[in-house]
């Protein structure tokens, strides 16, 4: 009986270590040995883990970074140039500055501007509404004012405006992570370039009806007349399918555009207020003063 204990024990502690040196075996040959630059790249990367590079979070960025070998088409919005800089020297190679860019909320369909013509009385999602309804001013491509845009923003850059009923962009808070963009079931946000000194031009609209029903529901809707188009000098306004866009690659920011919009749909951010008309003719330049003739 004694014996067949110890034959037992013997024979299981043999299996047991012939299956540990296997193991041992197996897990050297398949090891996966993991880039230590990963870390490294995700050292220098905010840890927002937002999204907004179009990953599932910061490591899964450095992850690709380290994998692709290159910067090309990728970018962390949050850490901007400086972060890309840190990441590019970990690598190696050199990084490519980007203009920084900033979430535009292309709706002007205020409380005022689009009046409210039927009560919404469900649940209180964008997304929802979307689905049910045109909105409670009629307009289809309109803010519906329920804040899904500002639920998504991990960065406090958006807050509802009681007043308009509209999302306002907190310009200092905006890292540009596109989470605003996906949320809007209307499409309504853009990210687009800061500009020079923080200065744009946009048209404020994306009806794209034609120009009588877009106007009766909003005063301020692009109607399509195509006069913006006409008077930039930069081919940098197109116009499709009724609704005006301008290219910020393209647009100088001259503002010639804004005050040909019978609607007011164009938006300049951030300039100095224009002169008013008369001031501009006491400025015009004067007549050049006749030469001085020597006696
Ligand atoms: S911008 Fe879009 S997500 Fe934000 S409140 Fe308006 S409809 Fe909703
Ligand atoms: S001038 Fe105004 S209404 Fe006309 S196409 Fe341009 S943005 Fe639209």
């Amino acid at each position: 009986m004694d014996n067949v204990i110890v034959y037992a024990v013997i024979s299981l502690s043999a299996i047991g270590v012939t299956a540990a040196v296997v193991l041992y075996f197996v897990a050297q040959k398949f090891k996966v040995i993991e880039d230590p630059r990963i870390d490294d790249v995700e050292a220098a990367l905010p840890g927002a883990n937002c999204g907004g590079c179009g990953f599932a979070g910061c490591r899964a960025f450095a992850e690709g970074i380290v994998k692709a070998g290159t910067l090309e088409g990728l970018n962390c919005p949050v850490g901007g140039n400086t972060t890309m800089a840190e990441i590019a020297k970990v690598l190696g190679i050199e990084a490519e500055e980007k203009d920084p860019l900033i979430a535009v909320l292309r709706c002007n369909g205020s409380c005022e501007n689009a009046p409210q013509k039927m009560k919404y009385d469900g649940p209180a999602t964008c997304a929802f509404a979307h689905n049910l309804y045109s909105g409670e001013s009629g307009c289809p491509f309109g803010c519906l004012g329920l804040g899904d845009c500002v639920v998504s923003c991990k960065f406090d850059a958006l807050y509802m405006d009681e007043k308009t009923g509209l999302p306002v962009v907190v310009e200092d808070k905006c890292v540009a992570c596109g989470a605003c963009v996906k949320a809007c079931p209307r499409g309504i946000f853009e990210l687009r370039l800061k500009g020079k000194k923080d200065r744009r031009i946009y048209v404020c609209c994306i009806n794209e009806e034609k120009g009588a029903p877009a106007k009766k529901n909003c005063e301020v809707a692009c109607i399509g007349c195509g006069k913006c188009v006409k008077v930039c000098a930069f081919d940098a306004i197109t116009l499709e399918n009724n609704l005006a866009y301008i290219d910020d690659e393209k647009c100088k920011l001259c503002r010639k555009c804004a005050p040909e919009c019978p609607t007011n749909a164009i938006h300049e951010l951030n300039f100095p207020p224009r002169k008013p008309k008369a001031e501009v003719t006491a400025e015009a330049p004067k007549e050049p003063a006749p030469a001085e003739t020597k006696s």
